[in-house]
């Protein structure tokens, strides 16, 4: 199939907490398309998260190992142009037969429905008489289904019957992991402290996080050239906005709770649990070192506590540095993390 593109596959999608559920059920779906509740599947998330690459892995997997299989993969805006010629030719029904005609039909994008309510006709009746006939739907979107604007009530309430799953922005050890894949495709090995930066430092988007890898790739090919840290800083500069932007209370929290694994927002409260308590005050403790923030205005960035609080916890930090070995590595570690920024 033309429409399928051969390098989306299960193989090179990496698996993390921001994919799982959306990767399991496509999965099951390539196993048995047709034969689960997951019908529709709707993958949906933001632009660049992968969800094109997941789709098309589905079907990939599907002809691979099923090649009886017929397998559409369409773009909802070639589909809706498609649909267009076929009024402009008078040739509706051969454009509905062969929609009709298939085993699974993928369709790309489809908050792109939004206001063709003549084409969301023809997808609703094509879409009824595939279900019917246990064909399989998969569908991606930039929204969940209830948060489509646009698109009419019974349609919606169609994409509503199977699953929803959506992607996230993947974790900073997944986006390493996407960086490493990238590279050992590539045959190329760039130093450790490289692919680090990159990942930590351009975490909204998977396809941003592969451009930026991509260029250093053809740096390193097209020139020969090693690629040590101080040279990629330099050439992703376009990439990674605000490169020397001032350390703020606010990232510095997001640093300590990603690195301990706490909910974000926990720091601030009044709770004593132990693990939060020990990302609260090295978060003080960096702050003071790393901002010029004051002592009161840190107290009250961090749960409206006073400057003696801060006081407090900058000492408990220093003496734990001092007596625990591998506390003293976990706040070099952020604070690497920090520079890094
Ligand atoms: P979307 O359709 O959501 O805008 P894409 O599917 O086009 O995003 O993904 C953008 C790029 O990121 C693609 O090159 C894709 O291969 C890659 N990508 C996204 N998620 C992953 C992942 N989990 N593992 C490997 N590559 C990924
Ligand atoms: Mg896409």
């Amino acid at each position: 199939d033309p429409q399928l593109n051969a390098n989306y596959t299960f193989e090179n999608y990496i698996e993390g907490d921001c994919n799982r559920l959306a990767r399991s059920a496509g999965y099951a779906v390539a196993a048995k398309p047709g034969g689960t509740s997951f019908n529709p599947l709707m993958i949906y998330g933001g632009v660049g998260l992968g969800k094109t690459h997941l789709a098309q892995a589905i079907g990939n997997e599907i002809k691979r190992s099923m090649p009886d299989k017929l397998v559409i993969y369409v773009s909802c805006e070639k589909f809706c142009q498609q649909f267009v010629d076929s009024l402009k030719n008078n040739t509706i029904n051969d454009f509905v037969n062969f929609y009709q005609a298939m085993d699974v039909i993928i369709m790309d994008d489809v908050h792109n429905f939004a206001g063709k309510e003549k084409t969301q006709d023809i997808f609703f009746h094509i879409f009824n008489h595939l279900h019917q006939s246990g064909k399989q739907v998969i569908l991606t979107s930039d929204k969940a289904p209830k948060d489509l604007a646009g698109l009419e009530e019974r349609l919606l309430s169609r994409f509503k019957w199977g699953l929803s799953a959506d992607l996230q922005i993947p974790d900073l050890e997944t986006r390493i992991a996407i960086l490493r894949k990238k590279m050992y495709a590539d045959g190329i090995e760039l130093p450790g402290e490289v692919v680090e930066y990159v990942a930590h430092n351009i975490d909204n988007n998977v396809r941003e996080l592969e451009g930026a890898m991509v260029s250093l790739l053809a740096q390193a090919t097209l020139n020969k050239k090693e690629i040590d840290l101080a040279l990629a800083k330099q050439m992703l500069k376009n990439f990674i906005k605000n490169t020397s932007k001032e350390i703020s209370m606010e990232y510095i929290q997001k640093l300590v709770c990603e690195y301990f694994e706490v909910p974000v927002d926990m720091v601030k409260s009044q709770t004593r649990k132990r693990e939060i308590v020990q990302a609260r005050q090295i978060s003080m403790y960096l702050s003071k070192s790393h901002t010029k923030s004051s002592l009161k205005t840190i107290g009250a960035f961090f749960g409206g506590r006073d400057h003696s609080t801060v006081i407090y916890a900058c000492q408990t930090v220093e003496d734990l540095i001092d007596t625990d070995k591998k506390f003293k590595a976990y706040v070099h570690d952020i604070q690497k993390k920090l520079k890094m920024s």
